[in-house]
């Protein structure tokens, strides 16, 4: 595939984040901009946390067309934009930022549509309409897996934290203000009857925690000899390992597993198709972008 010369014509999008070098997004999206041949590069920057309250200044000053935001900077940016999209404003999280109609920059959140599109092109997310669901975590992600799920149908949703039970608390009111018909019960990660009973009859348990994520390989967001029920999806948000031990343990209960490499995909693609203002035809590339993804993420391995 060639690449367009980078020349005075060329338009910057990027990711930021504290690290930044493990990202595969500069890889992904290189990987989409050289093949439908568009005038564009995109760039890892690593920002500090003390300097992450210049970024949308920055942006301006650079002009800049796109960024996406990652660990830990996505709150700190949030609070520097005026305009929000719908999607940003109803989960109160952003991971891109792009420029509106007349110039302005404004926040958006692709994770929402990267986790439910996830399940809709397995043609899973019919199965959630009245269900039971779920959920390990309780940070920004997870704010956009319980969007997701209660837009699709879930009437219920367990969420397990593990020790601030403010943030937490804080979550529920949130959550509650957008979906008042949906019941929402909070269940600390050590209280393991609670949760045995929440997976008893559940329909789709989601880890949005980084429990299981190499190098922990060796954890799992839910307690030894605990799994959701037989025939239930289990949806990690992790992608490295390809199969974590939550996912290892689910699919020798018989559970439908799915990891978090097509979200990573899905949410990159939608940020891009965003700031473009046009489709990138994503689906037809899923195949060849998961072996890109995986191919990079074995070359990292530890020997
Ligand atoms: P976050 O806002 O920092 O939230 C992390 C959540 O996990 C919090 O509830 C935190 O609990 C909990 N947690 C952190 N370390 C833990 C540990 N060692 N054991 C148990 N719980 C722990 O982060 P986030 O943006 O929501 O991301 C969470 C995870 O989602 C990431 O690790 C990432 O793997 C995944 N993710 C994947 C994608 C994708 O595209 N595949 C996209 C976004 C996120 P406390 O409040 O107690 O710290």
């Amino acid at each position: 595939m060639e690449h367009i010369p980078i020349s005075g014509k060329t338009q910057v999008l990027g990711v930021i984040g504290d690290p930044v070098e493990h990202s595969l997004s500069p890889l992904m999206h290189n990987y989409v901009l050289d093949k439908l041949g568009l005038d564009y590069c995109y760039l890892p920057f690593h920002v500090r946390s003390d300097l992450a309250g210049g970024v949308v200044a920055a942006m301006h000053t650079l002009g800049l067309s796109g960024l996406n935001v990652t660990i830990p900077h996505k709150q700190v940016v949030r609070d520097q934009l005026n305009l929000l999209s719908k999607e940003a404003e109803a989960v109160g999280v952003v991971n891109t930022v792009g420029l509106d109609e007349t110039g302005n920059l404004m926040g958006h959140n692709t994770d929402v549509a990267g986790f439910e599109k996830s399940l809709a092109i397995r043609d899973l997310l019919g199965q959630l309409d009245g269900k039971s669901a779920v959920v390990m975590g309780a940070g920004g992600a997870a704010r956009a897996v319980l969007y997701a799920l209660a837009r699709n149908g879930i009437s219920h949703l367990t969420v397990g934290y593990r020790t601030h039970f403010d943030n937490a608390e804080e979550l529920a009111g949130w959550f509650l203000y957008h979906f008042p018909n949906v019941r929402l019960s909070l269940v600390p990660f050590e209280e393991t009857q609670d949760l045995v009973n929440a997976l008893y009859d559940v329909a789709i348990t989601v880890n949005v925690t980084p429990q299981g994520m190499a190098p922990m390989v060796d954890r799992s967001p839910l307690p030894d000899g605990v799994l959701p029920r037989e025939g239930s999806i289990v949806f990690d948000t992790i992608y490295t390992p390809e199969r974590t031990l939550l996912l290892i343990r689910a699919e020798e209960g018989g559970c439908r597993t799915v990891n978090g490499l097509d979200m990573l995909i899905i949410q990159g693609m939608e940020s891009l198709e965003w700031w473009l203002g046009q489709e990138v035809g994503w689906r037809d590339m899923l195949d060849e972008l998961r072996e890109l993804l995986n191919k990079a993420l074995s070359e990292k391995k530890p020997k």
